[in-house]
């Protein structure tokens, strides 16, 4: 037995055999041609080609494997587009008069090295990206045939790193687990994984020779270890943790549908917390009730500059339309302390945690504030929007905000642009909002409790430092009280309150939870079903 360890992105055991997913590497070789326009039609056709089969794959992925996923052939086939490659394609051949398969090396060998050497994460990942969509017209020129899986039973796919054309053209009935020796986590094979929901490693330092192809093999994605030609007795435990988990996921899949209730018929509604559009198929697969949390300040940290009013109205739009009609909170801009986005230019704190983030960045700059809010109400035509302000400590910052989306709304009606009434809630986060919160119930609609901060902020035990873990009690009475508190001051004052910090999803705490009459819980996608085992499984009567 072999064993290797590598970078985990999705849990779950797969035992199965290895299928090593050798690129073909297209030999592409330097030939002089005489006529070079009738070279570069040659590449314009094969470009026509490319553009075909990737809207193939678009439709192909759509339908397997959901619209976020998908995106990346759109991506592709703009890629295709572009003017920069284009003319650097037809000038290798005009001006050196090459061949086309040639010049498409060249130019994505230097574009790839290009996106590589950028900063931003986004636009280094589309070096990988380029080398597709050029390998792919290489592929069309040399009339060769796409690397495929021909296997008759599922394989544990090993690979150096695999394109996401690549990844979506396997046929998934044959698929058990990824294995790559580079990637990142957020790469599409990533993504992939955690849609396919098979267990998938990342950087596991094995050497891809043609020997391992066809050995036995156990991925056990939660622990990020691989074994090749496991011994019996390794063989024996994964295959128990395998049936199990198995076991366990197909109970909750028959959970889909049924609803969120105690056995004495207290109803709760379980809600999903997003960071981005991507996440809305977890969303939707996982049957959330909602969203209970889309942390929009996600939007100003993918930007390089101030996202625009028309930007994110289209993703407020999108998430709204794609919900149908189900509640989507969208907390406004909670930039600062641990989220930094450079163009903000935020001064240097001694304490960023208690510093000027969230709502008070809101506040002091009224027209990023302005911005957000305006594409929120016009969003609200499309769907179920909620909004919710987070880092709220006071009644005068409420009245702040209140002026604030008054005078959005005017502004609105009188240029003609309709919306509709939200709700609007706030992130109850601070020790200063728990005591006050009878006072805020009177003010807002509802109430979703921060627990990562009010933790933080209650035990004042910084987040971001793991050597505090040891003083750090997720359990900590003061904390569970103060839920206790704000849900009663909500109910005394008719309005709803809900958990979306880490601890809502807590399953011990879960019949605590309900018995001090919290009304919502909204966690990450993949706890959704098991929640509503545990609330399904709960009496309160007793
Ligand atoms: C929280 O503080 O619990 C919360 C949900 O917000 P964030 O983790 O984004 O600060
Ligand atoms: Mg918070």
């Amino acid at each position: 037995m072999k064993t290797y360890n590598g970078k985990s992105v999705y849990g779950g055991v797969a035992i199965g055999k290895l299928h090593v997913f050798a690129k073909e590497q297209q030999r592409i070789v330097r030939r002089t041609i005489s006529d070079t326009a009738k070279e570069r039609e040659r590449f314009e056709a094969a470009r026509a080609e490319a553009q075909e089969q990737l809207a193939a794959l678009y439709d192909k992925a759509l339908k397997e494997v959901g619209e976020a996923n998908a995106a990346i052939f759109e991506i592709h086939q703009m890629m295709l587009e572009d003017e920069d490659y284009l003319d650097s394609v037809n000038n290798i051949i005009t001006d050196q008069s090459v061949n086309a398969e040639f010049a498409v090396g060249i130019t994505a060998d230097n574009f790839a090295e290009m996106f590589a050497s950028m900063d931003d994460a986004y636009m280094k990942e589309r070096a990988a990206d380029v080398k597709d969509i050029s390998e792919r017209i290489v592929r069309i020129l040399l009339n060769a045939d796409a690397a495929g899986v021909n296997t008759n039973e599922p394989v544990i796919i090993l690979a150096d790193d695999l394109a996401p054309s690549e990844t979506v053209q396997l046929d998934k009935d044959k698929v058990l687990s990824f294995v790559t020796v580079h990637g990142s986590t957020n790469s599409h094979t990533a993504i992939l994984a955690r849609t396919m929901n098979i267990p998938a490693l990342i950087g596991v330092d094995i050497e891809l020779s043609p020997e391992l192809e066809g050995k036995l093999a156990v991925v056990d994605g939660t622990n990020g270890v691989v074994y090749v030609d496991p011994d019996e007795e390794t063989l024996r435990k994964m295959e128990q943790r395998r049936d199990e988990e198995l076991r366990k996921r197909r109970l909750l899949q028959e959970l889909k549908g049924k609803d969120n209730v105690t056995k004495d018929g207290r109803s709760v509604m379980v809600y999903a917390n997003i960071g981005n559009l991507k996440d809305i198929p977890y969303v939707l697969e996982n049957d959330a009730g909602g969203i209970g949390l889309f942390r929009s300040e996600f939007i100003y940290l993918e930007n390089s500059d101030y996202p625009t009013e028309e930007q994110q109205f289209a993703i407020y739009k999108e998430v709204a339309q794609k919900m149908s009609g189900k509640r989507v909170i969208i907390r406004t801009l909670d930039i600062g302390a641990d989220k930094q986005a450079d163009y903000f230019k935020l001064d240097k704190e001694e304490n960023p945690a208690m510093g000027l983030r969230a709502i008070r960045i809101c506040l002091t700059r009224p027209e990023i504030f302005k911005t957000q809010l305006r594409a929120l109400y016009r969003a609200s035509k499309y769907g179920k929007i909620a909004i919710m302000y987070p880092m709220i400590t006071s009644l005068a910052e409420l009245k702040r905000i209140k002026a604030i989306s008054k005078e959005v709304k005017a502004e609105l009606t009188a240029e003609g642009i309709p919306y509709n009434d939200v709700e609007e809630g706030i992130m109850i986060e601070t020790p200063a909002a728990v005591m006050i919160s009878d006072l805020l119930a009177k003010e807002v609609d509802f109430f979703s409790i921060g627990t990562n901060d009010l933790s933080q902020y209650t035990m004042a035990i910084d987040r971001q430092n793991p050597k505090l873990d040891e003083f750090f009690d997720p359990h900590h009475e003061a904390v569970l009280r103060m839920i206790g508190m704000v849900a009663k001051n909500a109910h005394d004052n008719g309005i709803w309150t809900g958990i979306c910090g880490e601890l809502g999803a807590d399953m011990e705490l879960t019949e605590r939870f309900l018995r001090m009459g919290v009304d919502e819980l909204s966690v990450s996608p993949s706890f959704v079903l098991p929640l509503r085992n545990t609330i399904r499984s709960l009496d309160l009567s007793k």
